[in-house]
């Protein structure tokens, strides 16, 4: 992207590319380019994914102040306090290596660079975004750097930027992301998974290919208009992960391929389902609705697998055009939307604070004042953010996102500590089960409770979550004013203003 042709040279964006080109220009990139070809890279991203003039400038800047004489108060003086402010993060998520360590490490020292990381990150978002962008170009052209930091940068990728971007909803990223990732990180698996689907995937993408043409014919004598439609190969590290998952046999991957169909509505999207069910039978178990119920990032489509042409097990994808945009660019195509909306309002960060995909950045700000021991902290965050996650769901289908192998017990707590506390049952999908089971995706979970009931602190056994384990211990390590302590450090909310009905932790 032309930076200087789309802004103007007089622009902020202007005035940031002559100042980083300039301040840069003695410097090299391992792979010997301009170092400011990085920062234009960076800055292009930032701007396709639509954000607006001060994260494109910071972007340009981001640097400046780690690797030039420059410093933050030059910024702020050339630039205002709102790029300088961006910047500031920036830079200090220079430091990231031992952030990151701090996940696997134990020392309290990576544990606080971890808690600044999510802080900075968390009061605006558009430095986690820069950041993103800025991860992207680098592991675009990690070919260059040393076989030791390719590592480094591939393993923090994997583990921390491409959870965080799908996190975000940015399921295009989050994919590049971590296939840039995986041969380095996992290179003999990847070799591997490479050997087992080069053919199958071929044959299957030609296969898709001459679908689409079929598709779009079947559609347009039900009258159901097309916006496009389009043959996709599963990511290869999405589909190393469900191989593990499936005894790493192909046999049982459906969405190898899958004919991604984008239609003008939500009501088309349902049109379309209806006839492609008509046209070839649905494979039974396989059919997912997420404009019904969207994923915890956000994500919306229809999903299903049918026996196709030829009998072939062939899977769809069934979106509009904003879902589309959504999934490609989760927070992102929200910020630049609010944006667009209130384009005087300077705090478009609260109009999209309640967005699905953000809950979770509330929720780990709620953590910090739950958790004030940082390697309490770290734990949580290792445990309870990272993991692979389990969605599953209250009666009043309420999404509730917890980590896998999570049980009754740690979804009640999720709810609230209450309903942690005086929980005796559990229904799951209508049936009462035990509370040490494992909950799945999809599970409707009714807890029970009895009012005054202690926790066990048998829990302590199954319990998944750090959340859980530090309300249980928290509630049978109480001395006797615990009902007042509690009650001070969980306030019911006063306005019933917890999502749909759900009291919310801690709220401030
Ligand atoms: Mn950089």
């Amino acid at each position: 992207m032309d930076l200087l042709a789309k802004y103007g040279a007089k622009s902020l964006v202007g005035r940031a590319y002559t100042f980083a080109a300039e301040a840069h220009k003695d410097t090299k990139r391992a792979s010997g380019d301009p170092y400011f070809t990085h920062c234009k890279a960076v800055a292009g991203t930032v701007a396709e994914w639509g954000l607006d003039e001060t994260s494109v400038a910071a972007a340009l800047l981001h640097d400046v102040v780690e690797d030039t004489s420059f410093t933050l108060d030059d910024v702020g003086r050339e630039f205002g306090p709102e790029v300088r402010s961006l910047v500031e993060g920036l830079t200090k998520l220079k430091n990231l290596p031992h952030a990151t360590a701090g996940i696997t490490k134990e020392s309290g020292d990576e544990s606080e660079n971890l808690r600044k990381f999510i802080v900075s990150f968390a009061e605006d978002i558009r430095v986690l975004l820069v950041k993103l962008a800025d991860r992207l170009h680098n592991m675009r052209t990690l070919a260059s750097l040393p076989l030791e930091r390719r590592r480094t940068f591939a393993w923090e990728t994997l583990e921390l930027y491409g959870p965080l971007a799908y996190r975000l909803g940015m399921q295009k990223l989050s994919g590049e992301l971590e296939d840039l990732a995986f041969p380095h990180v996992l290179p003999k698996e990847y070799e591997e998974l490479e050997k087992l689907v080069k053919e199958p995937y071929e044959e299957r993408l030609a296969y898709a290919h001459a679908l689409v043409p079929k598709v779009e014919t079947l559609l347009k004598t039900h009258s159901i208009p097309v916006v496009s439609t389009d043959a996709r190969a599963k990511r290869h590290y999405s589909l190393y992960k469900k191989l593990l998952r499936h005894d790493k046999d192909l046999g049982k991957i459906y969405d190898l391929v899958a004919v991604r169909v984008i239609v003008p509505s939500v009501e088309a999207c349902y049109a379309a389902l209806g006839v492609i069910h008509q046209e070839w039978p649905p494979f039974s178990g396989r059919f997912k609705d997420y404009i019904a119920r969207p994923k915890s990032n956000g994500y919306r489509s229809l999903h299903t697998a049918v026996f196709c042409v030829d009998r072939k097990v062939t899977e769809f994808q069934i979106r509009t055009p904003e879902m589309h945009a959504e999934a490609e660019l989760g927070i992102a195509a929200h910020w630049a939307y609010q944006q667009a909306r209130n384009q005087k309002n300077a705090n478009v960060w609260s109009g999209i604070r309640d967005k699905q995909e953000l809950r979770w950045v509330e929720q780990l700000r709620n953590w910090q004042g739950t958790f004030t021991d940082p390697g309490e902290f770290q734990e949580a965050v290792k445990t309870d953010f990272f993991r692979d996650r389990v969605y599953a769901l209250t009666p009043e289908n309420d999404i509730i996102d917890l980590p896998a192998d999570a049980t009754p017990v740690d979804f009640a707590y999720h709810i609230h500590s209450d309903i942690g506390d005086q929980c005796t049952g559990a229904r799951v999908n209508g049936k009462m089960v035990p509370l040490d089971t494992p909950l799945r995706s999809g599970d409707i979970v009714e807890i029970v409770t009895q009012k005054g009931k202690k926790p066990s602190k048998d829990w302590l056994r199954f319990v998944k979550t750090s959340l859980a384990k530090k309300q249980i211990r928290s509630v049978l390590n109480a001395p006797r004013n615990s009902a007042i302590r509690r009650l001070v450090n969980n306030p019911p909310p006063e306005d019933g203003s917890g999502h749909r009905g759900i009291p919310r932790r801690n709220k401030k």
